[in-house]
């Protein structure tokens, strides 16, 4: 709930990024962050992977021929783009700029491959946080419980996971996902001291130059 008596201070906003082995439960996490910060903008890959039986074009992902992928990195509206699992994912420029520029937070389920080419590109906007699995017998659990893949689709994401692991170093934040509410709660708690940096509330100055100058007719 909002408080009255909070000044809001007009911010600039941040990319959310989310990592982890496939399995790790970045998607959930994701899925809630939005239902509790409805204000955010999830940011849509494309991707010429198969489509899930679950998933929804648009919504999920856009999914795309090879071809158009291709054109579309080559003309420069991907921010960042990678080879996953044999298959390709990208995000697209333009609906993370425009959310941006209208201060919005932007949170991405992107891989470490994608998440390094964003530090190097817009490192001060980046907020990387990777996700643990507790156990590699967790993961393992959580992709067949998904069901939605072949076994030998799991099995390479299972190889897989070791490529993405290595990468955690990479990030500002790490979390195990030991316990579903646990982990958002921290989650939610980095969003929320990031929202609060000083670098990226644009609103402080003029609000600590009237203080000053209310400071200075009380002591004059
Ligand atoms: P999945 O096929 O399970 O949806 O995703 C496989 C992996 O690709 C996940 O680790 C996911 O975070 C990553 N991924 C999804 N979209 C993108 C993207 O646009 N760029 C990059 N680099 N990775 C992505």
């Amino acid at each position: 709930m909002t408080n009255p008596s909070v000044i809001s201070v007009a911010r600039r906003g941040l990319m959310l990024v989310l990592s982890s082995p496939s399995g790790a439960g970045k998607s959930t996490l994701a899925q809630l962050l939005l239902k509790e910060h409805p204000e955010m903008h999830l940011s849509v890959s494309v991707t010429t992977r198969e489509r899930r039986p679950s998933e929804v074009e648009g919504i999920h992902y856009h999914f795309i021929k090879r071809e158009r992928f291709e054109k579309l990195r080559d003309a420069g509206d991907l921010l960042e783009s990678a080879e996953v699992h044999g298959n390709f994912y990208g995000t697209p420029r333009e609906p993370v700029e425009n959310a941006l520029t209208a201060g919005k937070d932007v949170l991405f389920d992107i891989d470490y491959q994608g998440t390094l080419q964003l530090y190097e590109k817009m490192r001060t906007d980046i907020v990387g946080v990777f996700i643990l699995p507790p156990s590699a017998h967790e993961l393992k659990t959580r992709l067949e419980r998904r069901a939605e893949d072949a076994s030998g689709v799991i099995e390479k994401r299972l190889k897989n996971a070791r490529t993405e692991i290595a990468h955690w170093r990479e990030y500002d934040y790490v979390l195990v996902n030991e316990d579903l509410n646990t982990t958002f709660n921290s989650l939610q708690a980095i969003l929320a001291a990031e929202r609060l940096r000083r670098e990226r509330q644009l609103g402080l100055p003029p609000i600590v130059e009237r203080l000053d100058q209310e400071l200075a007719s009380l002591t004059d």
